[in-house]
């Protein structure tokens, strides 16, 4: 097959070893489980060319600057290749899927994120799997979209939550149907793919380090204790609320908050803590004086695209009106429209 594909190995458990404290990564080790899989040299495999992050991180530690590397290496390779996977620890795959979608600004070529619950060093390892038809999506350029492929299915990187810790299906996309399954063909759901942005130029964009917070609220929370928070120098606030993005309103003192964070110039956004649906402000009174206090419905985007959409917004420049209005605007696929 004369398609070329790059992989980015960044870590993750797919090329950990087992050490004394635990799984972790070990440079240059993951080109000898590369030359064992046969399969990767088969004819109708693309070509294929590893490039390997250094240094080589459980994604626990991957943030801003790891997204920066990651955005970087595929913008300085674009030209060269059909499609990119991004071998990736699962725990903030999710986070890294969906910064990468607003970075990678006009992208018209796959971008693959994927990785395994068990190392390939372990017998029964679900990385052969992941890896293999990832190379072969991201050859095929018709997802051109960041996704991420895990367990036979293919869901958009922004739509992606990881929702088991221990299952092989470790990611779910509970707002948005997955946009391949993989079975004896690769079938992709051709209707439910990002259209191309023809007029807008391959750009990367990179993120910079924007102080935002995630509140998960809980039943009897002592908002006083969390005001710090609120009223710092915080540029934004995703709460996460019950529900369709109601807050406790007996009590008054998280309100309070909000509002003194909102004259401070903080952004408040809103997304559910539910598992799937919408947070739709003003459904209930309960939500009422939220939305009154010129909070953001995040809709039914994942926390983990809320947040790396509001890193996106506050990196680009754009005054904070705009911000505003975009976060709750459709960019990349990550929410639906209602
Ligand atoms: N802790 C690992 C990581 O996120 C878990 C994994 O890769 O599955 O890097």
């Amino acid at each position: 097959m004369d398609k070329k594909v790059c992989i980015l190995y960044t870590g993750g458990t797919i090329g950990m070893v087992p050490t004394d404290r635990g799984y972790a990564p070990k440079k240059g080790y993951f080109q000898s489980l590369l030359d064992e899989i046969v399969q990767l040299r088969y004819e109708d495999m693309p070509q294929w060319d590893l490039v390997e992050f250094d240094p080589l991180l459980d994604s626990s530690d991957v943030a801003v600057d790891e997204w920066n590397s990651i955005g970087q290496a595929i913008s300085s390779r674009y030209d060269e290749y059909d499609g990119f996977v991004v071998l990736h620890g699962t725990d903030t795959m999710a986070y890294s899927a969906s910064a990468l979608s607003f970075m990678l600004e006009g992208l018209d070529k796959p971008v693959v994120f994927t990785g395994s619950q068990i190392p390939m060093c372990q017998v029964r390892s679900d990385g052969r799997d992941n890896l293999i038809n990832s190379i072969l999506i991201a050859s095929q350029g018709i997802a051109n979209e960041v996704c991420i492929f895990f367990a036979g299915k293919l869901i958009r990187g922004n739509r992606a939550t990881k929702t088991s810790a221990d299952d092989l299906i470790a990611f779910t996309s509970p707002n948005y149907p997955p946009l391949a399954s993989v079975g004896i063909d690769i079938t992709y759901n051709r209707r439910a793919l990002n259209r191309p942005m023809p007029t807008t130029d391959f750009t990367l964009h990179k993120m910079e380090h924007v102080p935002i917070a995630v509140l998960k609220l809980f039943p009897g929370m002592r908002f006083d204790l969390f005001e710090p928070l609120v009223t710092q120098d915080m540029k934004a606030v995703i709460l996460e609320a019950f529900g369709s993005g109601n807050i406790p309103s007996r009590n008054t003192a998280l309100i309070d908050s909000i509002h003194r964070a909102t004259e401070n110039g903080s952004l408040i956004a809103v997304c559910s803590q539910c598992y799937a649906g919408t947070a739709r402000l003003g459904t209930y009174a309960t939500s009422g004086e939220l939305k009154d206090s010129g909070a953001v419905s995040c809709l039914d985007m994942t926390t983990e695209a809320a947040v790396a959409k509001l890193y996106y917004l506050f990196s680009v420049g754009i005054e904070e009106p705009v911000i505003k209005r975009a976060l709750g605007t459709n960019l990349r696929g990550e929410m639906s429209i209602c």
